[in-house]
C-alpha cells in the first residue's frame, strides 16, 4: 500500500508541518503521519504568533523559504510591531490569528505540495535496523519505510492532562496521548524527562462586559511577517482588550490551591518560568494586587475569547468563580476550563546540531520533543530538521546557521550545547548578536541561503534581489555630501543636534540621535528616495544608525568564529585529557562536539578547557 519515502514526518503540529513542507519543496517524497487530520496546524494555546524574539523566528523562516509567515499573514486577525518604542533591533512582530484560519492554511499550504503523501495514524514504533531508522510502525499495525524519519510528538508523548484533582491521559484536550515511541526510544539508550505546560479558559465573548476594559487596537499602519509579495498586510483588524485580576481573584483562586495538581506535587514536571499559571503568578508574586489579562478574539467569525495571562490547572468551579470578579467577567460563560498537560521530552543534548540524534542515524527530532515551549520554537526546528534530513539524502553538507547568522542558530546552538530541564523559549537577551540579528534583516542575512538550498522560487528571488538593489542604491545616494541648507540645519537645531556650515554626508547626519530619513528627505535634496519602499528606506536606516554596533558584533564573531575551524575528531577521547576538568570531559563526552566553538559553547567547558584543546590539537 505504501511506497518507500525519503522522509517520514510524524505529527503535524507546527514542526511536523514546517519539516514536511520543506521537505517536499526540497524534492523529497515526503509522508505525513499524524493522529488526526483535523488537527493539523492546531495551535494548542493562544492564537497569535511572534512576539519578542519569536517574531524574529518567524521572520527567519520565512527569508529561508518556510511557511509559518505567509499561514500566519493570512490568517491575521490584528498585527502589531512590539517593542517599537526601543530601538529598531528590538522591534518583534506579532499577530493576533483566527485559530480556524491558522490551521486550514497549513493544510493548504501542505496540500499544494505535490511531494507530500497523508496518513492519519498514531506512530507507536520506529523501525530500527543497527543503528539506522529505517521507518515507523503505526497503531493500525502499518509498516511504512523510509529513508528518514522526523518526530514531531509535541505534548502528546505520555501525556497527562491535570484540572485539580481530575487526571486522565491526552495529548491535547480531548485527544489521545502517544505511547510506545518513548518506551522504545529508552530501551535504545535515549534520556527522557517530564515537562509541563499549561493553558487558560476560553469564554464566551457575548458574555463579557467590554466597557470595563482597556481597548488594545492593532498598528495603525500594520506589516506582516512575510517578505514575499503573496501576503498583504490587513486592512481590517480585530481588537484585544486589557483587564486585571484583584485581590478578590486571588482568594478565591487561593482556595482551590489544595486541589491544585501543582501544589500537591501530583505534576512532576518542570514548567515554563516566563509563562507561569495565575495561581503561581499569585503565590510567588504575592506582594501584587493584580495581574494583566489580555482578552483575545480566537477569530474573525467566532464569539469565543482567549484569556491570555489565566493559564490555570485548578478545578474549574475555582477557575469560573475567580473569573466572574474579574472586571468585564461578571456575568461570563465559560467555554472551555484552562488545563495543565505533562508530557515526555528527550534532552536535546543528544542530538546532533542538524537535530539527527546522535545514537540513531537518519532519525530527527524537532520541537516541543526536544524541551522547547511555543510554535515558533518549535515550527524553526521543523524546518532545520526537514532541511538536514534532505540534505544527508543528497549527500550534500549539513545545514547548520551560526549564533551570528540566525536566532534559529542561537535556539538550536543553546539546545543542542547548554542542554535545558526547563521548557526552553526565545529572548532577545539569549542572542548575544542581536543588533545584527533583527527582523527586519532576516532576508538579508538568510535568502541567500535559502537560494543555495533551493527553497526560494524564482518569483521570491526576484523580488528578493529587486529589494536589495534598491536598498544599495537608497545607501549610495546617502553617501552623497551635502553643503547644511538653511532647511536642514532649521531641523537639526529643532531637535538639538548640531548645526554645521561645512559639507556633511548624508549617512553621517542620519547616524545622529533623533536624526529619520524621512525628515532628511523632506529638508535635503534626495526626493529621488520617495520612489522606494517604506520598508526599503527603514531597512538603509536602521542599517546606518546600526553600523558601528554591527561592525562590534562582526569583530566578535570572528574572534568566535576562528575556532569553529578548529574541528574535533569523531569519538575524541577526553577521558585520556586528565588537564580538563572532569566537569568539561563529562560534558564534552556526553555531547560530542563538532568543533572548538561547539566544545566552547558547552555549559561547564571554560576557557581554559579550550586553551587545553587547542594545544593538545596542535594549535
Ligand atoms: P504540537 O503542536 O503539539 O503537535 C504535535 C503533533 O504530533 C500533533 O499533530 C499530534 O497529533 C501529532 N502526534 C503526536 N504523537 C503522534 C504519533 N505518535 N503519531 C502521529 N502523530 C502524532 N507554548 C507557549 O509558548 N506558551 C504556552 O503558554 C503554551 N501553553 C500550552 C498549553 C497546552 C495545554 C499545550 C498543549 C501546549 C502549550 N504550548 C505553549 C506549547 C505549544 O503548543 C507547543 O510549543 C507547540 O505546539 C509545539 O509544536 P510541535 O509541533 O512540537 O507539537
Amino acid at each position: 500500500m505504501f511506497k518507500e519515502y525519503d522522509v517520514i514526518v510524524v505529527g503535524a503540529g507546527h514542526a511536523g508541518c514546517e519539516a514536511a513542507a520543506i521537505a517536499s519543496v526540497m524534492g523529497a517524497k515526503v509522508l505525513l503521519v499524524t493522529m488526526n487530520l483535523q488537527t493539523i496546524g492546531q495551535m494548542s494555546c493562544n492564537p497569535a504568533m511572534g512576539g519578542i524574539g519569536k517574531g524574529q523566528i518567524v521572520r527567519e523562516i520565512d527569508a529561508l523559504g518556510g511557511f509559518s509567515g505567509i499561514v500566519s499573514d493570512k490568517s491575521a486577525i490584528q498585527f502589531r510591531m512590539l517593542n517599537r518604542s526601543k530601538g529598531p533591533a528590538m522591534w518583534s512582530p506579532r499577530t493576533q490569528n483566527d485559530r480556524m484560519m491558522f490551521a486550514a492554511e497549513w493544510r493548504k499550504t501542505l496540500e499544494f505540495q505535490p511531494n507530500i503523501d497523508f496518513w492519519q495514524d498514531t506512530v507507536k514504533e520506529l523501525l530500527i535496523e543497527g543503528n539506522v531508522v529505517t521507518g515507523v510502525k503505526t497503531s493500525m499495525g502499518m509498516e511504512i519505510r523510509s529513508k528518514s524519519v522526523v518526530l514531531t510528538n509535541g505534548t502528546f508523548l505520555n501525556g497527562i492532562i491535570h484540572i485539580g484533582e481530575k487526571k486522565f491521559g491526552g495529548g491535547r484536550m480531548a485527544e489521545k496521548a502517544s505511547h510506545g515511541i518513548t518506551e522504545q526510544l529508552i530501551d535504545l539508550g535515549f534520556e527522557s524527562g517530564r515537562m509541563k505546560t499549561g493553558t487558560p479558559p476560553r469564554i464566551d465573548g457575548r458574555s463579557i462586559n467590554y466597557e470595563l476594559t482597556e481597548e488594545q487596537k492593532g498598528d495603525v499602519s500594520p506589516g506582516k511577517f512575510s517578505f514575499s509579495s503573496s501576503t498583504k498586510p490587513l486592512e481590517y483588524q480585530r481588537s484585544c482588550h486589557i483587564t486585571y485580576t484583584n485581590q478578590e481573584v486571588h482568594d478565591i483562586l487561593k482556595t482551590g490551591f489544595e486541589q491544585s495538581p501543582m501544589f500537591t506535587g501530583r505534576i512532576q514536571g518542570l514548567g515554563p518560568r516566563y509563562c507561569p499559571s495565575i495561581e503561581d503568578k499569585i503565590n510567588r508574586f504575592a506582594d501584587k494586587d493584580r495581574h494583566q489579562i489580555f482578552i483575545e478574539p480566537e477569530g474573525w467569525s467566532t464569539v469565543e475569547v482567549y484569556v491570555n495571562g489565566f493559564s490555570t490547572s485548578l478545578p474549574e468551579n475555582v477557575q469560573f468563580n475567580a473569573l466572574v470578579r474579574i472586571p468585564g467577567f461578571e456575568k461570563v460563560k465559560m467555554f472551555r476550563p484552562g488545563y495543565a498537560i505533562e508530557y515526555d521530552y528527550f534532552p536535546p543534548n543528544q542530538l546532533k546540531l542538524t537535530l539527527e540524534t546522535q545514537s540513531i542515524e537518519n532519525l530527527y527530532f524537532a520541537g516541543q520533543i526536544n524541551g522547547t515551549t511555543g510554535y515558533e520554537e518549535a515550527a524553526c526546528q521543523g524546518l532545520m530538521a526537514g532541511i538536514n534530513a534532505v540534505l544527508k539524502l543528497k549527500d550534500q553538507q549539513p545545514f547548520i546557521l551560526a549564533r551570528n547568522e540566525a536566532y534559529i542558530g542561537v535556539l538550536i546552538d543553546d539546545l543542542i550545547n547548554k542542554g535545558t530541564d526547563e521548557p526552553y523559549r526565545m529572548f532577545t537577551s539569549r542572542a548575544e548578536f542581536r543588533i545584527s540579528l533583527r527582523q527586519d534583516n532576516a532576508d538579508m542575512r538568510l535568502t541567500e541561503k535559502g537560494r543555495n538550498l533551493g527553497t526560494i522560487t524564482d518569483h521570491r528571488y526576484k523580488e528578493f534581489k529587486s529589494k536589495t538593489q534598491n536598498v544599495e542604491h537608497i545607501l549610495n545616494k546617502l553617501n552623497d555630501r551635502v553643503l547644511p541648507s538653511q532647511e536642514l540645519n532649521e531641523y537639526l537645531n529643532s531637535i538639538a543636534s548640531k548645526v554645521s556650515s561645512e559639507k556633511l554626508t548624508l549617512n553621517k547626519i542620519l547616524s545622529r540621535p533623533h536624526v529619520t530619513l524621512q525628515s532628511l528627505i523632506n529638508v535635503c535634496d534626495i526626493s529621488e528616495l520617495k520612489q522606494y519602499a517604506e520598508e526599503e528606506l527603514q531597512q538603509a536606516e536602521t542599517a546606518i544608525k546600526y553600523q558601528g554596533y554591527e561592525q562590534h558584533e562582526r569583530d566578535l564573531a570572528e574572534k568566535m568564529t576562528r575556532l569553529e575551524f578548529v574541528t574535533v575528531p569523531e569519538n575524541f577521547n577526553y577521558q585520556q585529557l586528565q588537564s580538563l576538568s572532569s566537569e568539561s570531559r563529562e560534558k564534552l563526552t556526553k555531547v560530542k562536539p563538532r568543533t572548538l566553538g561547539q566544545a566552547s559553547r558547552i555549559s561547564g567547558v571554560s576557557p581554559a578547557d579550550i586553551s587545553i584543546l587547542l594545544v593538545h590539537m596542535g594549535r
